[in-house]
């Protein structure tokens, strides 16, 4: 094991995503992957011996984001819906490849929402493939430190492909819940859309007694992810953001795959991105889309920010993609920050995440720009302190 000497960022910006201004001319000391104080630059002495200096100066210090919305075993890419069948050691690998994507893009933490379902060797038991990855991951600080869903619970015939598990009722569903939590899951992710477009698949009823099966079986808050919070949101309405915002509902936004799927009409030859007809598809549910993500910022609804990358299109260094997105859908760039950090935080219920406090964890990142003012600036990583200190 090595001894790891005590490094001092110096003269650096540092943006948080809990106002509109850059700090200047900050000076961070980490020891041990803690911070152990936050000065100005002009009067940061004295320093602890053998400290290593790292010259800061020109580039910013962000918190690690939080990738709300993503599937840390699949690849995505063009042909993202194939992928899913893949066999279970590729997908394993594939999660190790994300988690590298996900760190040098300065992305801490992950909420993967849904796996593959697979035969553990450990014990012959099906069960989703993140659970897996999440325990390889947890004793490497290097690694991302994720939150997962365990696998869709859904209605019989609205997910294919074997990749739910299917409830048609409420015992079935109450029974669905039971093994997810006995599989390790941290939250369960319930598929809200049954087979009639207009008609939910289970009863309110149905869906309070998971609630309280997983609040009494000690899950975390986000255990009842589908309440706490909805994912995508690509067309809600005053009357639903209205609510979303009284129940303090997170909105999961994933606007970037639209922008994704735009840059497959130059990428690729599948006819859905393609063809006239597709673009135009395409086009007025990004704008519906965007429409929806203003009404809930408008209506005060706390917003996280995900990919969706491996259940969609984006790969696991794009969550930069969703800033510039949220900004395009009228938040303020330090507000669309707030969103990727400290909200992805709150949503996780995870109080260090998204933040930089001193006596908290060295998770954050520095890039070149203002990212309070120019999302961007995410895009120009320079290092990363968790996967260097
Ligand atoms: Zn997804």
């Amino acid at each position: 094991m090595t001894i790891r000497r005590p490094v001092v960022y110096r003269d650096a910006a540092l943006a948080e995503g809990t106002g509109p201004s850059l700090r200047k001319g900050v000076s961070v000391l980490v020891d041990d992957r803690r911070v152990v104080w936050i000065r100005p630059t002009s009067d940061d002495g004295p320093l602890p011996p053998a400290v290593h200096i790292i010259d800061a100066g020109g580039s910013t210090i962000v918190p690690g984001m939080v990738d709300a919305h993503s599937h840390v075993t699949l690849p995505g890419g063009s042909h993202w819906i194939d992928r899913g069948a893949d066999p279970p050691e590729e997908l394993l690998e594939v999660a190790e490849h994300n988690g590298d994507l996900l760190g040098t893009a300065g992305v801490r933490w992950a909420r993967d929402v849904g796996s593959p379902l697979a035969v553990d060797p450990r014990d012959g038991r099906r069960r989703a493939l993140a659970l897996r990855v999440r325990e390889r991951w947890q004793s490497d600080p290097n690694r991302p430190r994720i939150r997962v869903a365990g696998t869709w619970i859904g209605h019989s015939g609205v997910l294919t492909g074997g990749l739910a598990i299917e409830a048609d009722d409420g015992p079935a569903l109450l029974k669905a819940a039971s093994t997810q939590l006995d599989d390790g899951a941290d939250f369960l992710k319930l598929y809200l859309d049954g087979p009639k477009k207009e008609e939910a698949p289970w009863s309110t009823e149905d869906v309070q007694a998971v609630v309280e099966l997983a609040h009494g079986r000690g899950a975390k808050a986000t255990a009842h992810s589908g309440f706490l919070a909805i994912e995508h949101g690509f067309e809600l309405d005053s009357d639903a953001v209205a609510k979303m915002a009284r129940q303090g509902t997170f909105l999961v936004s994933t606007l970037a795959i639209f922008r994704s799927w735009a840059t497959f009409a130059q990428t690729t030859t599948l006819p859905r991105f393609v063809s006239d007809e597709g673009k135009e598809r395409i086009a007025r549910r990004r704008e519906r889309a965007i429409e929806s993500v203003h009404l809930a910022y408008r209506a005060g609804v706390r917003i996280a920010t995900g990919t969706d990358f491996g259940g969609g299109s984006l790969r696991a260094n794009h969550l930069a993609w969703e800033v510039e997105s949220l900004v395009e859908a009228g938040l303020k760039p330090w507000e669309a920050l707030a969103s990727a950090t400290v909200h992805g935080g709150e949503l996780l219920s995870e109080p260090d995440a998204g933040r930089i406090v001193e006596g908290g964890p060295a998770d954050f990142f520095l890039v070149h720009g203002d990212p309070l003012t120019d999302p961007t600036a995410l895009w120009r990583v320079w290092r990363v302190a968790w996967l260097r200190d």
